[in-house]
């Protein structure tokens, strides 16, 4: 029986190849079960797509609850008799299959598009580029239409939790070296085509879609039992891919020569230059040490000032939402001074979106001389958003100002990926603060659960989840000051 290669694998293998061979060939009974934050995802996409046909304002043939089988046939037939919309419709050439969400009937023919609860374009605004998973499953609906010479055109489009359509076009140069989607697109369906008929195999590799992913006990336990490279952190698939040739485990990047690898200023590995290299092996060999302990590549120095708050923010990306900020403050370095603020939306209106971030915002300055502490960019980037989008609570400048480096640090990019090492697999808050004894005292604690549980509120105003979502992210900002604390102490 033929397999045939889809639209939602050519997604998957954008993000993992691996999960594709896994989906293909693994024991199912290795799975482990979707997370509810992913469930939650599915949820919302479904909900979203609902609403966005329900609002499409033009007449729209529905095929989406027809058996396939017969949703093959009506597509095919809706095509033949030129309906200007078909929703749900489903389309096959030779080992292509595809479900676009939508077919829309234009002068060039048939264009395919999809319907996303994420934004249409990743990036910062004035660099914002087409998101490549998205692009391959619009890409192969675009194939099998040029296929059964039903479309002329490379433009598939769309439509985003905004519902803005975005044309994707895949013929244009994306960067500079001029390569396109199109060409992206086609090197995937080679790479899914391989896996599929067993000429390759793309092993695991640690990444952070992992966590949420159903084969991730399977391949943690491969992972750790071949000494994968992708166990340092840093050192991610593409790059492990690279080093391949001649370095195979942590063990042997951790005994490596780097000299015989070294030629001028380069390696002999794409993409790794000397230092890179070196700041592997050194990783590699602290997680080989008999008893690791983590160390300072360069000294640090810390504002001064008496207050010290501990930020940490809460925000559902699928509501395009802030809900929560959180701050511990702690005086004097006095660990029995500390006390947890949390700014909590209690309803999703902008209004209250906005009378939180204010409040926040008034907080930070009402202490100010202070040093804040984050832990990514993360903070920052939706501070600089929340202004754009409430003129009213401050000005641009206000929020350069609060996040000034000379009293706000990043502890993540500023201080931990630059001037520590650590014997641990990653370098992730959670990963850290538990290394140095710090515990959640929530069973299940994470970003995307407490996504999930705002969700359950919302629906449920449950002051069970709002207590829990708090005490999760008073934790989180607990943390950083464990790790300021730890790292102080190297
Ligand atoms: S656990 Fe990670 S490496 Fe394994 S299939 Fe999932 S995303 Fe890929």
């Amino acid at each position: 029986m033929t397999k045939h290669i889809t639209g939602s694998m050519l997604y998957d293998l954008v993000q993992c190849p691996t999960r594709v061979y896994m989906d293909c060939f693994a024991n199912p009974a290795d799975k482990v079960e979707v997370s509810p934050f992913v469930r939650l995802l599915w949820e919302r996409g479904s909900e979203h797509e609902a609403d966005i046909v329900s609002k499409l304002g033009e007449p729209c043939l529905d095929l989406a609850q027809l058996p396939v089988i017969e949703r093959e046939k009506k597509t095919i037939e809706a095509i033949r008799s030129g309906v200007p919309l078909i929703h749900g419709g489903r389309i096959r050439k030779d080992d292509l299959l595809g479900d676009p969400d939508l077919l829309r009937k234009t002068p060039y023919g048939y264009i395919a598009g999809d319907i996303k609860s994420g934004a249409g374009l990743e990036g910062n605004e004035d660099l914002s580029k087409p998101k490549k998973h998205y692009a391959v499953q619009v890409a192969l609906y675009t194939d099998i239409l040029l296929q059964l010479k039903i479309s002329r055109s490379y433009e598939p489009f769309i439509l985003d939790i905004n519902g803005q359509t975005i044309a994707y076009n895949l013929l244009a140069s994306l960067d500079k070296s001029g390569s396109t989607l199109w060409e992206t697109y086609e090197l995937s369906l080679q790479t899914a085509r391989d896996i599929v008929a067993k000429r390759t195999s793309p092993g695991p590799a640690c990444c952070a879609i992992c966590k949420l992913c159903q084969w991730y006990e399977a391949c943690k336990s491969e992972i750790k039992q071949l000494d994968d490279l992708t166990l340092i952190p840093g050192l991610g698939r593409s790059k492990r891919d690279a080093l391949s040739m001649c370095i195979d485990t942590v063990e042997d990047m951790a005994q490596c020569n780097i000299t015989a690898y070294t030629k001028g200023k380069k390696t002999i590995f794409s993409g790794i230059g000397p230092d890179s290299l070196l700041k592997f092996k050194q990783r590699a060999q602290l997680l080989k040490e008999p008893n690791p302990k983590p160390y300072l590549t360069e000294s640090i120095s810390f504002p001064t000032h008496s207050t010290e708050l501990f930020f940490d923010i809460e925000v559902d990306p699928l509501r395009d939402f802030c809900y929560l900020h959180g701050f511990v403050k702690r005086t004097n370095f006095d660990n029995t001074t500390e006390r947890f603020y949390g700014f909590f939306t209690e309803d999703e209106s902008c209004s209250e979106e906005r009378s939180e971030f204010r409040k926040a915002y008034e907080f930070i300055i009402s202490n100010k001389p202070c040093s804040i502490y984050y832990y990514s960019k993360y903070e920052r980037t939706i501070w600089r958003k929340l202004q754009s989008k409430y003129p009213t609570v401050c000005t641009p400048n206000d929020i350069e100002a609060i996040f000034d480096p000379e009293n706000a640090i990043d502890l993540y990019f500023d201080v931990v990926t630059k001037k520590t090492e650590w014997p641990t697999n990653d370098h992730s808050i959670k990963t850290l603060a538990k290394y140095l004894g710090f515990s959640w005292r929530d069973k299940n604690p994470s970003g995307a659960a407490s996504i999930e549980w705002f969700d359950k509120w919302v629906k449920s105003r449950d002051p069970g989840d709002k207590e829990r979502i708090l005490l999760y992210n008073e934790d989180d900002c607990r943390a950083t000051r464990i790790l300021l604390d730890g790292i102080k102490s190297l």
